[in-house]
């Protein structure tokens, strides 16, 4: 099955190719499909916003589309940044300081209360419009560092099992994240139908 993803985040792109392809799913980026624009996440939750970038590209080309809306949620900040994880530090800034924006609204947190986790949410169009959804989490904690140079985003600053995501091969990564959780419910959903 080919599946477009509706998304032009290379990290994303990449963890979720290194996911679905060993299952005989040929994945290709929404621009290379010939759908090359941005959608504005307009939504106020991960569901809104992934069935706003889906039905987008949906509508353009008309094949089954996944689109993944993921964010931090982190338990101290009362869920901030949430659906403003990407803007988090402004709308150009770099993953280095979202990071650090963090790391310094986190500063006088204890370790106990450091608790947090991401959330991804997809939204799977298929050949007849209609939507499915599938929701994974990562459960960790906002370390006091970054640390790692790997994955993308939060995952220098985000702990589990005590190393951070950033420390983790991909598929070390994908066997816990939150999106490797979401697309495997979504896997084994196809198996099923
Ligand atoms: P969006 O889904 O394109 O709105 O982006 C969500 C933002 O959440 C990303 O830009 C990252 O900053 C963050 N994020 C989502 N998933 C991950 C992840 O797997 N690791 C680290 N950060 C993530």
């Amino acid at each position: 099955m080919k599946v477009i993803l509706a998304s032009n985040n290379k990290n994303k792109i990449r963890e979720m190719a290194r996911i679905l392809e060993p299952f005989g799913m040929e994945v290709v980026s929404q621009r290379e499909a010939g759908a090359d624009f941005e959608v504005e996440e307009s939504g106020a939750t991960f569901r809104e916003n992934a069935e706003i970038k889906a039905a987008a590209v949906f509508e353009r080309l008309r094949k089954p589309v996944i689109a993944d809306d993921s964010g931090l949620v982190v338990d101290a900040l009362g869920g901030a940044p949430g659906v403003y994880s990407h803007r988090y530090a402004g709308e150009n800034a770099k993953d280095k300081e979202r990071c650090e924006k963090l790391l310094s609204e986190m500063t006088d947190v204890p370790e106990e209360k450091r608790t947090a986790r991401f959330v991804c949410e997809i939204c799977f169009i298929d050949e007849n419009g209609i939507r499915h959804f599938f929701t994974g989490n990562c459960e960790g904690i906002i370390g006091t560092e970054e640390k790692g140079e790997n994955g993308f985003g939060y995952d220098p600053v985000f702990y589990c099992d005590g190393k951070s995501l950033a420390e983790m091969t991909d598929d070390e990564k994908n066997s816990i994240s939150h999106r490797g959780n979401a697309l495997r419910l979504m896997r084994e959903y196809l198996e099923e139908r």
